[in-house]
């Protein structure tokens, strides 16, 4: 391997210790609430994470568990009860909801002003027309990531985004726009993706294709932010034993690159330390309190 690890581990608690200190510093204490429905175990470790994360930041932390079987009216009243909750500053609906319920209208339904996930169609139009507001927390790790490998100044780079969506690849695309990259966003249509991957300074595989990007589809020298997670068998640990891999196939890209974030331990941990400092910031811009400059 030829590549520098881009370390989740290091830089997510570089983020979160600056959050911890900034909040040290307000005068009161920031609360977000994270809202669940049904019993994904996925989705409960992560909300647990982000329960405990809130806490050891000097925050308040709040959770509210629906049952799957809870309908789109019952969900999008308990975001307008945060909504109007003065006390809360940040409102995370964890995601997916369960079969039947609309993610988009429930995601609609929370009040700009608390969109810590930076989903909302207000947070969404900020972003593109380059106002200030509340990001999406994934693709802010991943211009952390990438700043953290190359240096502050990313103009002029040339990044490639493999994927599309509206949590990952869209606002991932804009915000390093908003960094001055040339950027290019390749999806299940793209054609011949591989020698458009090769064009990439900075390569983001946001696709949920384990181990897709080949080492061969890697420019000399490049910077691989893998966004993907992906559980996969993996006998060699035993029967029935799994394992987690990224959109990127380490091993071969990490030959070519010169630097690549490893899953685990990469972009998914900046995601809850992306959403800590929304919730700073959620609660500065709500209660009128300044802040603090090195967030
Ligand atoms: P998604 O909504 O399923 O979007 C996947 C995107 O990949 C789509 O735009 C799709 O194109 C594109 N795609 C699918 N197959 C492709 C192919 N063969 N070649 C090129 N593009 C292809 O997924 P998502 O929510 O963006 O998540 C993507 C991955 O990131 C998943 O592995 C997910 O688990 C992971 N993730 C990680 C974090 C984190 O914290 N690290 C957070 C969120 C998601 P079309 O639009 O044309 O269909």
């Amino acid at each position: 391997m030829s590549a520098k690890r881009i370390d989740g581990y290091e830089i997510s608690a570089g983020v979160k210790a600056a959050v911890a200190k900034a909040v040290a510093s307000l005068p009161g204490q920031p609360c977000l609430a994270v809202v669940l429905v049904g019993e994904d175990p996925a989705s409960q470790v992560y909300v647990r994470n982000k329960g405990k994360a809130t806490v050891e930041a000097g925050m308040l932390s709040r959770q509210h568990t629906l049952p799957a079987d809870a309908t789109q009216v019952e969900v999008e009243a308990v975001i307008a009860n945060l909504n109007a909750d003065p006390s809360v500053d940040g409102i995370l609906l964890q995601l997916p909801l369960p079969k039947g319920l609309d993610p988009e209208a429930a995601i609609a339904r929370i009040d700009p002003a608390k969109d810590v996930d930076g989903l909302t169609e207000i947070s969404t139009g900020r972003l593109a027309l380059g106002k200030p507001g509340l990001r999406p927390c994934t693709p802010s790790g991943c211009v952390i990531m990438a700043k953290q490998a190359l240096g502050d100044d990313l103009s002029g780079k040339h990044v490639v985004v493999i994927g599309r969506s509206i949590l990952v690849g869209k606002p991932t695309a804009q915000l390093f726009l908003a960094e001055d990259c040339t950027v290019t966003i390749a999806h299940s249509r793209t054609k011949d993706l591989a020698p458009v991957c090769r064009l990439a300074d900075i390569l983001v595989p946001a696709v949920g294709q384990p181990e897709m990007v080949r080492g061969d589809w890697v420019k000399p020298g490049a910077a691989i932010i893998d966004v993907g997670i992906n559980r996969v068998p993996a006998p060699e640990k035993g029967e029935g034993k799994t394992k987690l891999v990224g959109d990127a196939h380490f091993d071969s890209c990490a030959e070519v690159a010169a630097h690549i974030t490893p899953v685990p331990g990469g972009v998914g941990l900046m995601t809850v330390a992306c959403l800590l400092r929304n919730t700073v910031m959620a609660a500065c811009a709500r209660r009128g309190w300044a802040m603090p400059a090195d967030l």
